[in-house]
C-alpha cells in the first residue's frame, strides 16, 4: 500500500512512517518542519521506499498531487504542546483547522480514506473517568488560551464526521492521549522529555502547580500500531477512537520515578500554573481513557509500561 503522513517529519509521524516502511509499504510524507525536523526522519532519506517533501499542506496542488498518489492518508500535521499553543494561539487555530480542511477536502476528491490524529485535550475538564468517546466534553471558557486546542481539534472531527457521513469519505478519527518516547521534544511543553532532561543535566524538575495531577502516558510504538489498525477497519469508518493507556500516574510521583531512574541528584521545584503558562490557566487533574471501542475494533491494547516509556526516553536522551 501507499500512505501519506502529513506531519510525517514530527514525532509520532516519524514513527509511523518507520513502522509502514518495515511492513514494507511506500511512504510519503509532506512536512513544514515547524515542529518536526529532518533528523527524525534523516535515516529514512535512503529508503526507496520513502519519498518527503518540505512544504505545506495548504499547499492544495500538491496536497492534490500528494494524494493521487496514495491509498491511504494519516494527518497528522498539527500545532501541538500546551506551550505551543498558549505562546502562538493564531498559530494554534489556524493551523489545526485550516490543514484539516484542506487535506479532507483533497482527500474526498479521490475519496482516499483519512485518518484525523485528535487528542484527549478534548475531554478537557469532564470528571467522567474513564473518558469514554460518546462522553460530554467539558470546556472552559474562550479567555483562557488552552481551551483554543480542545476547540480546533474538535472543529476537525466534526468535519472528519461530516465527510464520512455527508460525502461517503472513509475517516478515523483517534484522541491520542499522551503519547510520548523517543524523538518527542521538550520544547513544546511535554513533561516526559522536559523531566527526563532536566534529570540529566542535574537541574530541578519543574513540576507545575501541586503535582497532583495525573496523566497516562502511552508508548508511541503502542500508538502507531493503533493507527494502522485502524485504518485497516473499515468498521473503524466514521468512528472517534480513544487510544492511550490506562496506567496512571501523578506528575509529582513522575518527576520522582524520572529521577530515580537517572540516579540524578536533581532536586523537584513547583512553579505555579500562572508563571509556567498564563495567569488563569487551567489544568485537568485527570485523563484516562476507555479503550473498549479499540479493542473492540481492533483488539488492539497497549502493550508497553511506564517502567518501559521512561527507560526507552531516558536512553535516547542519553544518545543525543
Ligand atoms: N507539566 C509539569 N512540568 C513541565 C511540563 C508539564 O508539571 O515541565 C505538567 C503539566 O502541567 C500537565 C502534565 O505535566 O499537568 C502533562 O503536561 P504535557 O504538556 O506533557 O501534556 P498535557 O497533558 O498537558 O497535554
Amino acid at each position: 500500500m501507499r500512505y501519506l503522513i502529513t506531519g510525517g517529519a514530527g514525532f509520532v509521524g516519524s514513527h509511523l512512517a518507520e513502522e509502514l516502511l518495515r511492513r514494507s509499504h511506500e511512504v510519503y510524507v509532506i512536512d513544514d518542519l515547524s515542529t518536526g525536523t529532518i533528523n527524525n526522519i534523516r535515516h529514512l532519506k535512503t529508503h526507496d521506499r520513502f519519498h518527503y517533501v518540505v512544504d505545506t499542506c495548504s499547499n492544495r496542488m500538491l496536497m492534490a498531487e500528494l494524494v493521487d498518489e496514495v491509498d491511504i492518508i494519516f494527518h497528522l500535521a498539527a500545532a501541538v504542546g500546551v506551550k505551543l499553543i498558549v505562546e502562538s494561539p493564531v498559530r494554534t487555530i489556524e493551523t489545526n483547522i485550516k490543514l484539516t480542511e484542506i487535506v479532507l477536502d483533497a482527500a474526498n476528491k479521490k475519496k482516499k480514506p483519512v485518518f484525523v490524529a485528535s487528542t484527549s485535550e478534548c475531554y478537557g475538564k469532564s470528571d467522567q473517568i474513564p473518558f469514554n468517546e460518546e462522553g460530554d466534553l467539558v470546556l472552559g471558557p474562550s479567555s483562557k488560551g488552552r481551551w483554543s486546542y480542545a476547540c480546533s481539534k474538535l472543529i476537525d472531527e466534526f468535519l472528519a464526521i461530516a465527510y464520512f457521513r455527508e460525502k461517503k469519505l472513509p475517516t478515523v478519527v483517534g484522541r491520542l492521549f499522551n503519547t510520548v518516547g523517543p524523538r518527542q521534544t521538550g520544547q513544546y511543553g511535554m513533561v516526559v522529555p522536559t523531566f527526563v532532561r532536566q534529570a540529566l543535566r542535574g537541574e530541578p524538575l519543574t513540576v507545575y502547580g501541586d503535582g497532583q495531577q495525573s496523566r497516562c502516558f502511552t508508548h508511541v510504538a503502542d500508538v502507531v500500531r493503533a493507527l494502522i489498525g485502524l485504518m485497516d477497519t473499515p468498521a473503524a469508518y466514521g468512528q472517534v477512537v480513544n487510544i492511550g493507556n490506562t496506567e496512571e500516574i501523578t506528575i509529582l510521583e513522575l518527576a520522582r520515578r524520572v529521577i530515580e531512574m537517572t540516579r540524578s541528584s536533581s532536586d523537584i521545584v513547583f512553579v505555579p500554573y500562572e508563571k509556567a503558562y498564563e495567569p488563569g490557566f487551567e489544568d485537568m487533574p485527570r485523563r484516562v481513557p476507555d479503550l473498549s471501542k479499540v479493542r473492540n475494533l481492533i483488539g488492539w491494547q497497549p502493550t508497553i509500561g511506564l517502567e518501559q516509556i521512561l527507560r526507552d526516553v531516558i536512553d535516547y536522551c542519553r544518545r543525543g
